[in-house]
């Protein structure tokens, strides 16, 4: 399992979980998108592409990154 993909149908959300330091930083900016004890534990759907773009540059392990899937570049 080295990478999983969340998509909104504007970005997809990639997802590294060797990365992930389970800082939760992710969790603390967006709850209502990040359920850790749930799955899928990421709801992109409930969350603007903005506001998903935010808070994934904040993840300091870089375990998550998108990329978009309309035609603007990152
Ligand atoms: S913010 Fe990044 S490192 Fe922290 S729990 Fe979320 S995905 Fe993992």
């Amino acid at each position: 399992m080295d990478k999983k993909e969340y998509s909104n149908g504007e970005i997809a959300i990639i997802w590294q979980p060797k990365k992930c330091t389970h800082a939760a930083e992710c969790v603390k900016r967006l709850p209502k998108v990040y359920h850790p004890r749930e799955l899928p534990w990421i709801t992109p759907e409930h969350a603007n592409t903005e506001e998903l773009i935010a808070q994934i540059n904040c993840c300091p392990s870089g375990a998550l990154t998108y990329r978009r899937l309309d035609s603007a570049t990152e």
